[in-house]
């Protein structure tokens, strides 16, 4: 019988052999019990941005950790909380000026739609606390947050009865360098959901570039502007996830920057802390923020996670943004980029549909989901622990890693077509 004392995320414990423990990390590799070591593809679900067991990250966790490792935000301010805050407002585009804290990207998105909702409230507009989101979304697993995803692919079905009904407009199809005319038809969609639907929307909200549990789409800066601009006429809030594009992933510091576009609220995780500990961050312009300036108490932001701004997990962020301006990581993410283009954006086989790359981000869209079955253990036996879902093979290294290290990884993703 199999320990099940452990359950482990989207999988059929029933039929789940879970052969692989990590001992240890350090650099792109992990290290394995049964001694294998394995060049990680994935970034351990897109986040660990300096590899493992970077020495500065965890010298600062130590550090922290024997000054204060948590204190309540309510009535306290602590040092690293307020520092990251400031860096924050420092490196994200120019207008957003207000940072609220939570414990991971879901929590950081419930509290984007939260804020977008009782922005409008607090003005009187009691009908817009209806969301739009995109086809192909992934906004994170909590209740609200299943509520954006894409209604097809996403656990909608599953559980429709518990979930509140948004807008839908379709996932931009227009790549990401096509012309403004080629953009066109997407937004003439997006215009149609909020001209039928403006007075009840209070948010659009987008993973800028880059729809990346759904799929990896990646699309035109175009869309983005031209969408703030539709946002502007209709009086909609536009929202940012970019906890996934956040922090290099694209190629520049932020998606957002692509297309110099400001959004009302934009939300960071995953690489905010480089990976070590769980945190998020929710930031808002100065016009979402006066919303809730006032004499009236009812009218403050009400939210408020136990876990919010954290000392230990501020200070990390401070110091994975120290090392990743200190270090030119947006000159490695380039280096990577080029190699992921050469290596890949030719490759073709029967077997696969299409592949892409945008900044450290690339993939291999099969045309049967099927084609994948087997690659993770084919990957490890070849030292790589790549993660396929669905029809789509990708990796999202860490920008640590070596372009050496980094072929490795897409030849064994090429040679799995060719075994
Ligand atoms: C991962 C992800 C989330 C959810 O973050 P969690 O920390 O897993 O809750 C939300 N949005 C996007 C775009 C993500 O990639």
């Amino acid at each position: 019988m199999q320990d099940t004392s452990l359950w482990f995320p989207y999988a059929q414990m029933k039929h789940l052999e879970v052969n692989y423990e990590v001992e240890t990390g350090e650099g792109p590799y992990i290290q394995l019990t049964n001694g294998m070591r394995l060049l990680d593809a994935t970034c351990s679900w897109w986040c660990m941005i300096h590899g493992y067991k970077h020495p500065d990250i965890t010298e600062a966790i130590h550090d922290q950790a024997d000054k204060l490792s948590h204190v309540m935000l309510g009535g306290l301010k602590n040092g690293p909380a307020v520092a990251l805050a400031k860096k924050l407002v420092e490196i994200t585009p120019n207008g957003l000026n207000h940072v609220f804290y939570s414990d991971s990207g879901s929590v950081g998105m419930e509290v984007a739609m939260k804020m977008a909702v009782q922005f409008w409230q607090n003005q009187g507009l009691h009908r817009k606390f209806k969301m739009a989101s995109l086809m192909r979304a992934y906004h994170g697993d909590t209740t609200g947050c299943m509520s954006v995803c894409d209604p097809e692919e996403g656990m909608h079905s599953l559980f429709s009865g518990l979930l509140p009904k948004h807008h839908f407009a379709p996932a931009p199809t227009a790549v990401f360098d096509a012309t403004a005319e080629e953009v066109a038809p997407d937004i003439a969609a997006l215009r149609q959901v909020f001209e039928q639907h403006h007075e009840e929307i209070a948010g659009f909200l987008v993973e800028p570039l880059l729809q990346a549990a759904g799929g990896l789409n990646m699309y035109s800066p175009i869309y983005l502007q031209e969408a703030r601009k539709l946002c502007d006429e209709f009086n909609i809030l536009f929202i940012f996830d970019e906890v996934a594009t956040g922090f290099g992933r694209t190629g520049k510091l932020f998606a957002a920057e692509y297309a110099a576009v400001t959004p009302d609220i934009m939300v960071l995780s995953k690489g905010l802390t480089g990976g070590y500990i769980g945190h998020a961050a929710t930031i808002a312009t100065d016009r979402v923020f006066d919303a809730f300036w006032d004499d009236d108490p009812s009218k403050a932001f009400m939210h408020g996670p136990t876990f919010m701004g954290n000392p230990l997990a501020c200070a990390v962020a401070l110091k994975s943004i120290e090392v990743f301006e200190r270090d030119n990581y947006l000159e490695k993410i380039a280096v990577l980029n080029q190699l992921l283009k050469d290596e890949l954006l030719s490759f073709q086989h029967d077997e696969v549909l299409t592949t892409r790359v945008l900044g450290a981000t690339a993939v291999i869209e099969v045309k049967n989901a099927s084609s994948l079955a087997g690659i993770q253990d084919f990957a490890a036996q070849r030292g790589v622990w790549l993660r396929s879902f669905g029809c789509y093979l990708y990796t999202m290294p860490p920008y640590i890693i070596t372009p050496e290290q980094l072929r490795k990884i897409t030849q064994v993703m090429k040679a799995w077509f060719d075994r």
